[in-house]
């Protein structure tokens, strides 16, 4: 069981559940050159408050689980000059 922050640079010792965010990911991976069926393995990751709201945590192709910052979205996308209808007759 997950009993600190996910984030690396943090490490934060898991105290609450309630603070931050937890994460499930299925991070069962091929048996590879095994004739044994691999047991589905999820694991729990979790990010404390401060973390969480900067990052993300995302499972990538190879089943790997990463932190991600959060892209913070700009207010205004792509501002267009404004350009006055025209009438059509004048
Ligand atoms: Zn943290």
């Amino acid at each position: 069981m997950v009993n600190h922050c996910a984030n690396p640079q943090c490490c934060k010792p898991l105290h609450y559940l309630r603070e931050g965010r937890v994460y499930v990911f299925d991070v069962t991976r091929p048996a590879a050159g095994n004739s044994e069926r691999s047991a589905r393995r999820m694991e729990h990751f979790w990010l404390c408050g401060v973390c969480s709201e900067t990052y993300f945590l995302e499972q990538v192709e190879d089943r790997t689980v990463r932190i991600s910052p959060r892209i913070q979205r700009p207010v205004s996308t792509a501002v267009l000059p404004y350009k006055a209808p025209q009438s059509i007759a004048s």
